[in-house]
């Protein structure tokens, strides 16, 4: 178009026109050049190109949700997503573990923790000697409250974000993001966010780095000030409808749920005021264990939207929201319990107010939704087996004992260490001032952690870096595998089971995720919004394809490490 533009200049010496008559139409062609040329500057992408991308990740969410409580569900929440929107049915995670940390960062660089780096939440540094968490960073602090949960930064990722690789291209576009949790804000947005805020626990304020600012946005300052935390705890967590009616949960009083900080009874109500009143229990503290973790999330989205303006120029903007709530319950009483339903019934109705905000102040056309977890859950161990379900637990730190014990026999010292995320970090200087060979002392490890009750598999570095064959797990493994990061032999457990330290009948309730097997890998991908149709997409597909279709919908470089493939289906005007 500016090429056409030019070509359209007046040669005015050839038309004999005068200088003034000349003057004027070459200034106003100029101006159109100029008009045609910063409209497409700002423009940015292209026309069928979103304003606005929001990204909506639930901790925790398991496929099977929206279905076993879609009769409960209001038609313009999770519903209207799945009946006109594009809805992949066979959604996966393609590496171990899966965890929430690794879940975002593979969910918004298009890869796996082989090369984003992100191997779990927290994991055995080799270089500091201790255990780290996926988002720590010390050479940052907290702006918003006097605590050090602030301390945080992208550091740990290795690779390009979805969120970076739209800034790098597009300084002018604008990302945001938020979750209960750090890391659903921090990974999500990238290096380059413009502002990614988190919940502290001890202020009930929504905080941030200094890595991104120095000074929260006055819109986040505002909210604080309305102490949701205080309000919301000041009253009762009922079930939205009659507890009678919840026929999709088992029952509430269950041996398998966990109890709330403050609470006798695994039941509802929650009488939050009470619950509260009791010495050391905060509203603070006790709010991301409520649907109000949800509600005051969804709220925050919708201040940013308006106050960052969000989707109202025509370069694509990036929101990003990690509903952390659903996980933390989830973890506590399990996929089956009472509270669990209510959370997503409660959910649903959040997920209505925000697409019902989005169609106000975007419009349908200029925003595309997408909605996926960070990974699913196992139902609790202890209730699988008790009705009769493979599953169990397999106790980290009694067989870290004994292979220690077996090492000390053999090579005269433990050799180990740290056993995290179950993978086992031997001590490589050691090995090599006893003149060991460092294969053969994996290979004992191997050898012995094999014969674990509960362990299905145990790979070392060595099989992960020089395997070639189709093996689905040895594949799962290897892709979350990342040389400088993981150990030196990684486990994998039989399906059903979870790793815990030791035995007790506290370890026995409530559950987790982490494993490659269906449960904790089988989640929903919804898609919403400007070009996307309705349909059902059966073939299956990986969690970092999504990624590779965001990059297709904004007409976006792909991202420097990304490994997914774009969902074609979708991308189709
Ligand atoms: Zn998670
Ligand atoms: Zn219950
Ligand atoms: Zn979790």
């Amino acid at each position: 178009m500016i090429f056409n533009t030019k070509l359209m200049y007046v040669n005015c010496s050839k038309a004999g026109l005068n200088q003034y008559f000349c003057f004027m139409v070459k200034l106003k062609q100029l101006l159109f050049g100029l008009f045609i040329l910063s409209s497409i500057v700002s423009k940015g992408q292209q026309d069928n190109s979103p304003k606005l991308v929001v990204g909506i990740v639930v901790d925790q969410m398991c496929y099977e949700y929206l279905y076993r409580f879609s009769h409960k569900f209001s038609d313009h929440g999770f519903k209207v997503m799945m009946k006109d929107g594009a809805n992949c049915r066979n959604m996966n995670f393609n590496y171990v573990p899966t965890y929430t940390g690794p879940g975002h960062a593979s969910i918004y660089t298009g890869t796996t923790p082989s090369n984003h780096g992100i191997v779990a939440n927290d994991w055995f540094d080799r270089k500091l000697g201790r255990s780290i968490n996926c988002v720590e960073d010390s050479s940052y602090s907290t702006v918003g409250s006097a605590s050090n949960a602030g301390s945080c930064s992208p550091i740990n990722l290795k690779s390009n974000t979805i969120t970076d690789q739209l800034k790098l291209t597009y300084p002018n576009a604008k990302v945001i993001s938020m979750s209960i949790k750090n890391r659903g804000a921090i990974l999500p947005g990238g290096h380059l966010s413009d502002g990614s805020f988190w919940y502290d626990y001890s202020s009930g304020n929504f905080i941030t780095s200094t890595y991104y600012m120095q000074e929260l946005p006055t819109w986040v300052k505002q909210f604080n000030a309305q102490k949701y935390s205080e309000k919301y705890m000041s009253g009762t967590w009922n079930t939205l409808y009659d507890i009678n009616t919840y026929t999709e949960s088992g029952v509430d009083n269950s041996k398998y749920e966990h109890l709330l900080p403050g609470k006798e009874t695994p039941t509802f109500p929650y009488n939050l005021k009470a619950m509260t009143a009791i010495e050391g229990v905060t509203a603070q503290g006790i709010l991301p264990y409520t649907p109000y973790g949800n509600t005051i999330l969804t709220d925050l989205a919708i201040s940013s939207i308006l106050a960052e303006g969000l989707g109202q120029d025509n370069q694509t903007d990036m929101l990003c929201i990690s509903y952390s709530t659903p996980d933390i319950v989830g973890h506590a009483f399990g996929p089956y319990s009472k509270e669990i339903e209510d959370i997503y019934l409660r959910l649903d109705l959040e997920v209505e107010k925000l697409i019902s905000y989005l169609k106000k102040s975007v419009g349908k056309k200029d925003f595309v939704i997408f909605l996926t977890a960070d990974h699913a859950v196992v139902p609790v161990p202890q209730n699988l087996t008790d009705q009769g379900l493979p599953g169990g637990y397999v106790f980290m730190d009694t067989n870290m004992v004994q292979l220690k014990a077996a090492m000390t026999e053999k090579y005269g010292q433990a050799l180990v260490l740290e056993q995290d995320n179950l993978n086992i970090y031997l001590n490589h200087d050691s090995i090599s001032i006893l003149g060991l060979d460092l294969n053969e002392v994996v290979d004992f490890v191997a050898e012995y952690a094999i014969q674990w009750a509960g362990v299905k598999r145990v790979f070392t570095g060595g099989q992960l870096y020089n395997a070639n064959v189709d093996d689905p797990w040895l594949n799962k493994v290897r892709n979350g595998y990342h040389h400088s990061e993981s150990g030196d032999v990684v486990l994998i457990l039989e399906p059903g089971y979870l790793p815990k330290g030791q035995d007790s009948e506290l370890a026995r309730k409530g559950t987790s995720h982490g494993s490659a097997y269906s449960y904790d890998t089988h989640v929903p991908l919804l898609w919403y919004g400007n070009i996307i149709k309705e349909m059902e997409i059966f073939r299956p597909m990986n969690i970092t394809d999504i990624t590779s279709t965001l990059t297709h919908l904004m007409y976006l470089q792909q991202v420097n490490a990304m490994t997914g493939r774009p969902i074609e289906e979708v991308l189709v005007d």
